[in-house]
């Protein structure tokens, strides 16, 4: 961040931290051990489905949308897959940068720490750390900071929480240095980009069953063919993001992943609204907006897929004659839910651009499942945490601050205004 203020800043100066991957929960257990006590309470910073990175830091920075969800994703225009891991070979080109946010940062691993933390991960968390040190230490002391410590994350999905605390105590010395060196003239804002679950997960036999009901996986979609469908796989993460001939065909495979053992539901567009899928039934979410102001509708098909039907009894008086309720009041009432906003949240999944090129389908696994790249799984036989549903272990990251307190939620298109 070049933000020199020396001048006409009313602030103090900003250390803008971000830790890859780091939950909400295992922050405030933190500071139940005493750690980070210099700071305000943490909020939860609710990250948008799929809970990863590249969606989560273009949203909250108001950055261009990455290309896919992942560095190898479906381009809907070539109507074939592209990226992957050439992307993390050599250094960071610009065609190596998914979103604008990255030109912001003052501090960022080299490409490569993002494998080696599979096969070294303590040495590399320790390196990432005393480099980002080293980098502050050169940085003009008037001028904003703003550092994203990757191997937060991959330490969290390796090796689980206990070595994660660890790291956090080394974090929490090392701010504690920060702090001595530069004062009150210092505000230190300490974020994530998504939570995580913090459970040992295993994969989803995603091919194979959608193999058998009759699918073919495909690395274009060129042609008119309904069986033939296109799913970028890499991280080792609680989503899938799966292309199709039309949003005709997403439904149906929608259908048919519902008896999939790991799939907690999926989502398609069916014209202006999102139909959700489940083994626990069907809904669709409808948006509308009124005199600049939005309203959601939850409307049940079959069984209760979100688990609203408490929510909606409570909110019985905010519904209008169409059944539907605004924005602010569904925020209100399922900012902690299980999933948390998951009205705005999921429509906005498919509606709002969070990447370039949007899934037809969308689908969010049960805590314990993930899907992702066969490789990655020789490279990590144990996936001790993972992120990507839209589940609340994962779609509550963190934020606080040592001059400011900011609401106990705060969502990923709000914090914006609070980080820059
Ligand atoms: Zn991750």
């Amino acid at each position: 961040m070049n933000t020199n203020y020396t001048a006409m800043r009313e602030r103090p100066r900003r250390l803008l931290l971000c830790l890859d991957g780091v939950p909400y929960e295992l922050i405030r257990q933190a500071r139940q051990r005493g750690l980070f006590d210099r700071f305000h309470e943490p909020s939860r910073l609710l990250s948008p489905f799929p809970t990863m990175t590249n969606v989560a830091l273009s949203t909250m920075f108001k950055a261009s949308a990455p290309a896919g969800y992942e560095s190898l994703y479906f381009d809907c225009e070539r109507r074939e897959m592209r990226g992957g891991i050439g992307k993390y070979v050599g250094r960071r080109t610009a065609d190596k940068i998914p979103s604008s946010y990255m030109d912001r940062l003052d501090y960022q691993e080299p490409l490569h720490f993002e494998f080696l933390i599979y096969v070294a991960p303590e040495k590399i968390w320790q390196t990432d750390f005393s480099r980002f040190r080293q980098c502050l230490r050169a940085h003009a002391p008037a001028q904003d900071f703003f550092a994203f410590l990757k191997s937060t994350d991959g330490l969290l999905h390796i090796r689980g929480a206990e070595e994660l605390n660890v790291a956090l105590e080394r974090l929490n010395e090392l701010l504690r240095g920060v702090m001595k060196e530069y004062g009150q003239d210092t505000e230190i804002v300490l974020f994530s980009d998504h939570g995580m679950n913090l459970i040992e997960n295993r994969r989803v036999s995603l091919r194979t069953h959608l193999r058998s009901c009759g699918y073919e996986f495909s690395h274009n979609l060129r042609g008119a063919s309904a069986s033939r469908i296109a799913v970028p796989a890499f991280g080792l993460c609680g989503y899938a993001a799966i292309y199709s001939l039309n949003d005709e065909v997403a439904e149906k495979v929608a259908d048919n992943l519902t008896e999939l053992e790991g799939v907690d539901f999926s989502i398609c567009r069916k014209e202006d609204s999102v139909v959700v899928k489940s083994a626990q039934g069907e809904a669709r979410i409808l948006r509308k907006v009124r005199d600049e102001e939005t309203f959601y509708r939850y409307q049940r098909i079959a069984g209760d897929p979100l688990k609203l039907q408490p929510t909606v009894k409570r909110m019985k008086e905010w519904f209008d004659a169409e059944d539907y309720a605004p924005e602010d009041v569904w925020y209100e009432q399922t900012g902690d839910h299980s999933y948390p906003d998951v009205l705005a949240n999921l429509y906005g999944a498919l509606f709002d651009s969070r990447v370039r090129h949007t899934a037809n389908l969308l689908v969010s696994f049960k805590d314990g499942y993930y899907y992702g790249a066969k490789a990655f799984s020789y490279l990590a036989p144990r996936l001790r945490a993972t992120h990507g549903n839209a589940l609340s272990p994962s779609s509550n990251a963190f934020l606080m601050s040592t001059h400011r307190t900011f609401p106990a939620t705060v969502r990923a298109k709000e914090a914006n205004s609070i980080l820059c």
